[in-house]
């Protein structure tokens, strides 16, 4: 029983209408045959809602694994330092914040995997994203800048 078993995409519902939408590993996801490609596609028994495998695409055509990906970003949402990775990784910071340009396009898929598998505040990830200057238009006003 690892806390640190990681969250893929394939693990919950993507439709935010859906009751069980984002409820991770709730047995309501079932493979559901392939596309032409051959991505595996995934269904949501409990909504009908299907998906594939690319779903949560940050991760896709990378070098690294999304593991690893999305440890890196739970890190510096932590610990706001990129300089910590290239020591503790070896992951240049660079590519750090390449990954970070590219999941910022994809916020709310990448907020729920850390959010699955990591724990980290609001605060924290809005943090995250203001290292490539995103700034989502969710998170609360006044929930940050306690000084
Ligand atoms: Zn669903």
């Amino acid at each position: 029983m690892s806390q640190n078993q990681l969250v893929m995409p394939n693990s919950f519902c993507w439709y935010q209408a859906c009751p069980d939408y984002g409820k991770v590993n709730h047995g309501n996801i079932r493979k559901f045959g392939k596309t032409r490609k051959g991505t595996q596609r995934y269904q949501c028994k409990t909504c009908g809602y299907t998906f594939t495998e690319t779903k949560g695409t940050v991760f896709h055509r990378r070098h690294h694994s999304p593991e690893t990906i999305l440890e890196c970003l739970a890190l510096l949402a932590e610990r706001n330092s990129l300089a910590a990775f290239h020591r503790v990784k070896g992951i240049k910071e660079e590519t750090i914040m390449e990954w970070l340009c590219k999941v910022a396009r994809h916020v709310e898929e990448v907020e729920r995997l850390l959010l699955a598998n990591f724990r980290l505040t609001r605060a924290q990830l809005d943090a995250l994203w203001t290292y490539v200057g995103h700034k989502g238009k969710k998170g609360a006003p006044g929930d940050r800048g306690t000084r």
